[in-house]
């Protein structure tokens, strides 16, 4: 599998650009600023364009979303409980004490991910696992394959979402972390939506989050 994750926007949002060898196409996970990148990376490697997925529809994890599909003609994927937030895509920088310029259009939700549901293809093979709690509609990614979890802003090393911005709820959140990723194999790398990669094995270990979960 091909894999360029780099931060991208303000607020630093791990985009991921993931690519199938064999077929040369690829799955962007959130997108939320800096297009022109997002666009060499996948030009670098040959890669066709064919789903945007967006882990959960925080402005620096989508702002970027629609411009992509202008320019790619791939479909927005999101989780429809999040639909509250994408139509407050405008309003979310002033929840954090951010100035940014509005976009022009609001990101429209071309396919509903469901828990379970498959993404990608050939060695590309993820699962959406459904992980509400930093916002109703947070999930991940998993790729038994490659043992990669795109973990959005659930987990992060040393950490976990945030649940003071509306839609987020902390109980939610830790039952989400311990019920459906603690479980995956320790040796799983996990990219979180900002900062540094961890593993499973790490944060069930060492997470002071998640000791007394
Ligand atoms: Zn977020």
């Amino acid at each position: 599998m091909i894999r360029e994750t780099f931060p991208v926007g303000l607020l630093q949002c791990n985009c991921s650009v993931l690519g199938d060898e064999a077929s040369k196409e690829a799955i962007v996970v959130d997108p939320g600023d800096d297009i022109p990148r997002i666009l060499a990376v996948l030009g670098k490697h040959g890669l066709t364009l064919k789903q945007i997925i967006v882990t959960h529809a925080h402005f620096d994890h989508i702002a970027g979303a629609e411009e992509l599909k202008h320019l790619t003609g791939a479909p927005i994927a999101f989780s429809q409980a999040d639909m509250p937030l994408a139509a407050m895509l405008n309003e979310q920088p002033g929840w954090v004490g951010l100035r940014i310029a509005a976009v022009e259009q609001l990101p429209k939700l071309d396919l509903d991910l469901r828990d379970g549901q498959r993404v990608g293809t050939g060695e590309l093979d993820g699962l959406v696992v459904l992980t509400p709690g930093h916002t109703q509609g947070s999930l991940c990614l998993w790729f038994p394959k490659t043992e990669l979890l795109i973990a959005g802003d659930t987990l992060f090393a040393g950490g976990i979402g945030r649940t003071d911005l509306p839609g987020g709820d902390s109980r939610q959140l830790l039952r989400s972390i311990k019920d459906r990723l603690l479980g995956l194999p320790e040796q799983t790398l996990v990219v979180p939506g900002h900062g540094g990669v961890t593993s499973i094995g790490a944060e069930r270990d060492s997470n002071p989050f998640l000791q007394t979960i």
